[in-house]
């Protein structure tokens, strides 16, 4: 008999050649084989009357032959037509280069053809349709036929047809799924969600077969985070930080009274800091709530405590904002802080990297550099990672592993559903700061069209005259990353043209180097650049208060989040600000997606609103980030099947299930962590 485990050219009809094309979809086994689920199905559906006919829709007709089957030379094509009507129209069918079909179609027999309609010359037309006998066509109609991830060379048939063959080792798989759980969620057995998802008798059955798959997924991926959170979260506080004398003093110090949100924030902090486990913790909260200033009390009771501590932000400019902002809020401390990003020199790491270990720095800013191998701590027991959206689950794995489990503070102004939380952050606890400081003036927000742009220079104007400073987020063209230095340069001079010599205008995109943007962003902080043209390089978390206008070109482009984040550039400080939403799109899904924004400030509210319109790959920038990638769930779509797996993993956690000897290594290896 066959072994599930055999390479798959010991199935009947695959030779070595296949095998190698197979091996480019990374399947080498017959279980690999079995495990490559269909990316869609082709649906056979009733045929319709001709006249229903809807152009560019595939669709099925039952038509009868009504002409000799015409062929012509064209070119090196041989051109094959024919015209077949039903009692409501009729259509030419038009192959090309099959001549033998002479022989298949005589006048007055009927046949199913399946295609899509298009019109020429005022006529009903189909390329190359697919052609069934009527019992044929009987047999297909009730099912669904897989349709496979390929690649070159490889047909769906032939994949079809080793799947086909593959399933005669389905008894073998096995389900790893624990006994207790398939009983008390009543499971359907895995070899036949797996055989049904490959193909489906109706398209009910192909859901239950699904929702298994999901299941599974899901649930091994929770096993996981479970694990993760035992073996972080419940890890012992090695860094207790008692003293909170001089962060009292600090937020006496500031220039502003902490929100409600901010002080329930730094208190949850506090217990965790001096808990008898380490801190895993989120913040989440909108964009201007304030979040920095809770890290910076955190941070500076970490450090007056004699520890170290980490800030990872996601970008350079971000890092740097920080770097400058944290360098001067604890000058009255005597606190020593250092950047390491990237693009610092490196006989300036080596520096860094000598002080990190000796103790000589005691905070340390910067990028993902912060969690390269090299770096060794001497005593890191706080780190922070700002817009962690941004950041991976690995990511943060890794820079914990950095200290022996110091606390993580994790900030972010993307707020997500509890379904989606469960898979985002799993392992951290969460605090929510809901409010925004009281006396800041919401933004006032404009949806336009291009025709109004004139309007909008006139009034960047007024508002730099009364001294304060623009962002534009500069037009998107298509396939932009190359070109997108060009197109930001050529918005720049057509402002140029348009405004005063003594506006000052810059520009900023994702390809120049991190020098020339951090001094660029530190004249702008200066008030030294009165217009910055931009692309989204300034999206996450930058902070400017004395900016008062956003303007967003090509506003429809963007996700509501995204443009949620942007907005929330302006804001910042005590005097009103403005978010222009240049629409170059009259379409009108863009103007109603965009009226979401005009009518809300709330964080919240417009994720929600967005994650519904776009699903959350695009919501997270998941493509970007391979952050939460499952084969075939949807955390959304799928967010009943989500809830199960974790009633699930609650449920053996409650009979105290052992965990720890559970290897997930094999079931969660779709996901990318
Ligand atoms: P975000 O939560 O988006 O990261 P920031 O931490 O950058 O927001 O804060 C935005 C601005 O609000 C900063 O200029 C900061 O100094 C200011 N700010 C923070 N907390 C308060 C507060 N309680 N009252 C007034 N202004 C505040
Ligand atoms: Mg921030």
């Amino acid at each position: 008999m066959m072994q599930i485990r055999e390479r798959i050219d010991s199935l009947k009809g695959i030779g070595p050649k296949t095998a190698a094309l197979f091996e480019k979809l990374k399947i080498y086994t017959i279980e690999d084989l079995l495990k490559l689920y269909p990316r869609t199905y082709l649906s056979y559906d009733e045929p319709i009357p001709i006249s229903e006919a809807e152009p560019g829709k595939r669709t099925a007709l039952r038509a009868v032959i009504q002409s000799y089957v015409d062929i012509k030379k064209v070119r090196n094509l041989k051109l094959v037509t024919c015209t077949v009507k039903d009692g409501t129209g009729s259509v030419k069918m038009i192959w090309y280069n099959s001549p033998f079909l002479k022989q298949v179609f005589h006048i007055g027999q009927t046949f199913i053809f399946v295609g899509s309609i298009s019109i020429r010359n005022h006529q009903f037309q189909m390329e190359h349709p697919e052609y069934y006998t009527l019992p044929q066509y009987e047999k297909l109609i009730a099912s669904l036929q897989p349709v496979y991830p390929l690649t070159e060379g490889l047909s769906n048939k032939t994949v079809s047809k080793a799947v086909t063959g593959a399933l005669s080792c389905i008894g073998q798989i096995k389900d790893n799924v624990p006994k207790e759980v398939q009983e008390q969620f009543s499971l359907m057995p895995l070899e036949d969600a797996v055989a049904g998802v490959h193909f489906p008798q109706n398209r009910q059955q192909l859901m239950k077969c699904r929702n298994r798959l999901v299941f599974d997924e899901f649930f091994w991926f929770l096993v996981h985070m479970h694990q993760m959170r035992e073996k972080t979260i419940k890890a012992q506080n090695r860094f207790l930080i008692t003293d909170w004398k001089e962060a009292e003093q600090f937020i006496k110090n500031l220039t502003f009274e902490l929100t409600k949100g901010q002080k329930e924030a730094v208190e949850e902090i506090k217990e965790d800091l001096s808990g008898d486990t380490v801190m895993n913790r989120l913040i989440q909260g909108d964009v201007g709530s304030g979040k920095t200033a809770v890290a910076e009390i955190a941070l500076l009771a970490v450090v007056k405590n004699g520890y170290q501590a980490a800030f990872m932000a996601p970008t350079e400019v971000l890092a740097m904002q920080h770097f400058e902002g944290i360098q001067r809020d604890f000058e009255p401390f005597g606190v020593r802080t250092a950047l390491l990003c990237g693009s610092t020199k490196l006989s300036q790491k080596r520096r860094i990297y000598e002080d990190l270990q000796n103790g000589e720095i005691d905070i340390i800013i910067g990028t993902h550099a912060l969690i390269q191998e090299k770096v060794i701590y001497k005593n890191l027991a706080l780190v922070i990672t700002d817009e962690q959206h941004r950041f991976g689950v690995r990511q943060r794995a890794m820079l914990s592993g950095k200290g022996t489990d110091p606390h993580v503070l994790v900030m972010s102004a993307t707020p997500i559903p509890r379904t989606l939380a469960i898979i985002m952050y799993g392992d951290l606890d969460i605090s929510v700061i809901k409010d925004v400081p009281a006396e800041r003036k919401p933004v006032k927000n404009c949806v336009v069209g291009p025709k109004y742009r004139p309007t909008a220079y006139k009034f960047m104007m007024e508002q730099i005259n009364e001294g304060h400073q623009i962002y534009i987020i500069c037009p998107m063209v298509e396939a932009s990353e190359n070109v997108e230095a060009e197109n930001v340069l050529e918005y720049q001079e057509s402002l140029i043209e348009f405004f005063p010599k003594e506006v000052t205008i810059s520009y900023l995109h994702g390809k120049m180097s991190s020098e020339e943007k951090n001094s660029i962003m530190r004249d702008f902080a200066d008030r030294k650049i009165h217009i910055l043209v931009s692309t989204t390089v300034i999206e996450v978390g930058i902070n400017n208060p004395n900016a008062t206008v956003m303007m967003i070109e090509n506003a429809e482009k963007f996700g509501l989040a995204q443009l949620h984040q942007l907005r929330g550039r302006v804001g910042r400080g005590d005097a009103q600000s403005y978010c222009i939403m240049l629409c170059s799109s009259d379409r009108k899904e863009a103007l109603e997606r965009l009226n979401i924004l005009n009518t809300s400030n709330d964080g919240f509210y417009i994720a929600n609103e967005d994650l519904k319109l776009r699903g959350p790959g695009d919501f997270f920038g998941v493509r970007q980030s391979g952050d939460i990638l499952f084969q075939l769930g949807d955390i959304y779509n799928n967010a009943d099947v989500l809830k199960q797996a974790d009633a699930a993993v609650t449920y053996l956690e409650r009979k105290g299930f052992p965990f720890e000897t559970i290897d997930t290594g094999n079931h969660i290896s779709q996901v990318q962590l």
